[in-house]
């Protein structure tokens, strides 16, 4: 067994694994109204993968994302994640939403909790945690993303970068399988930016499923399996970083990263 799939082991706990597979979409498509927001859309995540995605603003990246625990609703094709396909069935959109960890932009903690409270709310709520082993668990996280000592304060007391590393170290207290990040660092001061990223790369390290809407490429080339672009709700192009920044294969993928590099 390699190193990172038994920290694997420890991060997650002794649930048996239902699939191999953490995310299949297929032949994925979904309107706004009238408007044709992602188009024919297949990606297939191996448990383990750490996928970054790229694209210009308006590509569909955050519909995407949204639509693997139903945030957004798909019109067409299939959705099945940790194999439980979405549908309009609610019991399996909870059972996914248990799985599936998901940090925004904006933090989204509730500013009238402690950070404590914000990362044990849904522990004792949803899985039915004992408040003291949620608060044990919390802590531990909040070690994690090191920034215990900030437990007993409000959101609205830290800074940017420790408010978005307590939403991942929320995430985390219910011990999800996937995590979905959606520009994570682009409300931030630079000066923030490196201490979430160095928090997502320590969590790709001990081998979370990760999906990563961002243009931080650094952090692409430094933990991602593979990159995806997107334009106008299309998967354009994909491949793993060495080959998808050194030898871009569409103009489209070319002109956009010509922009961000
Ligand atoms: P990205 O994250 O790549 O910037 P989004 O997924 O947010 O792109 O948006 C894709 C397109 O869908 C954009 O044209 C956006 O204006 C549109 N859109 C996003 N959310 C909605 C919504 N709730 N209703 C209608 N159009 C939307
Ligand atoms: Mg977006």
């Amino acid at each position: 067994m390699t190193n990172i799939m038994m920290k694997t082991a420890s991060l997650q706990d002794d649930r048996p694994s239902l699939a191999d597979i953490a995310v299949e979409i297929s032949a994925m498509n979904k309107w706004y109204g009238e408007f044709h927001v992602l188009r024919d859309i297949n990606l297939t995540v191996q448990r383990g993968e750490r996928i970054v995605i790229c694209g210009p603003s308006g590509s569909g990246k955050s519909t995407m994302i949204r639509c693997i625990n139903r945030l957004e609703e798909h019109q067409a094709g299939k959705i099945v994640v940790d194999g439980i396909e979405l549908t309009n069935d609610l019991k399996k959109i909870e059972e996914v939403r248990r799985e599936v960890g998901m940090v925004f932009q904006h933090f989204n903690l509730f500013p009238h909790l402690t950070i404590l409270q914000n990362c044990t709310l849904a522990p004792i709520w949803v899985r039915k945690m004992p408040q003291k082993e949620a608060r044990e668990l919390a802590m531990h996280f909040l070690e994690k993303v090191k920034i215990p000592d900030q437990a007993h304060k409000y959101p609205g007391q830290l800074s940017g970068g420790q408010q978005q590393r307590v939403a991942i170290a929320r995430a985390l207290c219910m011990k999800p399988r996937l995590m979905l990040f959606d520009e994570p660092t682009s409300a931030l001061d630079p000066e923030m930016i490196k201490e979430v990223l160095d928090t997502m790369i320590a969590l790709a390290e001990e081998g979370m499923t990760m999906l990563c809407v961002t243009h931080e490429m650094g952090f692409a080339q430094a933990v991602a399996n593979r990159v995806i672009f997107m334009d106008r709700g299309q998967i354009v192009e994909q491949n793993e970083p060495k080959a998808f920044f050194g030898a871009p294969q569409s103009e489209r993928t070319r002109a956009f990263l010509s922009q961000i590099l």
